[in-house]
Formats: structure tokens, sequence, C-alpha cells
């Protein structure tokens, strides 16, 4: 089974502040296999919702999606394209 990537839909949270900056409407919202997702586009800062609802942040700089960000100002730092073998899964993440 090969199923395209879900394109999601950023929402900005009205009122909600950052846990990690405490910037005021600059949380986002979003869905991913029905797992709430949160990023502050403000200092970066993400986390998830589990189950309980309660707050699981990211590891920055691993997962993160720089094609919402602006473009790095360092040149130097370059997207690559992976191109991930499907026959490899992982089936110790997630
Ligand atoms: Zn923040």
């Amino acid at each position: 089974m090969s199923e395209a990537p879900v394109k999601t839909k950023k929402r900005f949270i009205a009122g909600a502040v950052c846990p990690a900056c405490s910037e005021p409407d600059k949380l986002m919202m979003w869905s991913e296999d029905d797992v709430p997702h949160r990023e502050c586009v403000a200092c970066g800062y993400a986390d998830t919702l589990n189950a309980q609802g309660l707050s699981v942040p990211k590891e920055l700089g691993t997962r993160v999606n720089t094609s919402a960000l602006k473009p790095a100002a360092d040149k130097s730092v370059q997207a690559v394209q992976f191109f991930p073998n499907p026959k490899l899964k992982k089936k110790s993440e997630d």
C-alpha cells in the first residue's frame, strides 16, 4: 500500500499562546492521521497532542518541515531530494 502524503490544512489558532515564546496568535494547528499538530511560526516550536490531549514537544531540527518556513538566508543549506525505498519501510518509527 502506497499512499501519497495527505496535504494538511494549517490554521492559525486565534488567541492561542505559544508555550515556548509566549507569542499570541502565532500557533498553527493541523491534523495528521487524526493527530493534532501545532507549530509556532514565531519561534519554530512544534508539538503534537497525544491521545490524552497532552502536549508532546517535537525535537527541533530532526523532522522540521522547512517548506513551510521562510527560505533560509544561509544558501549553503541546500534542500536535498530524498526518495526512500518503499521496500525499506521502518517499522520501529511511529
Ligand atoms: Zn513560539
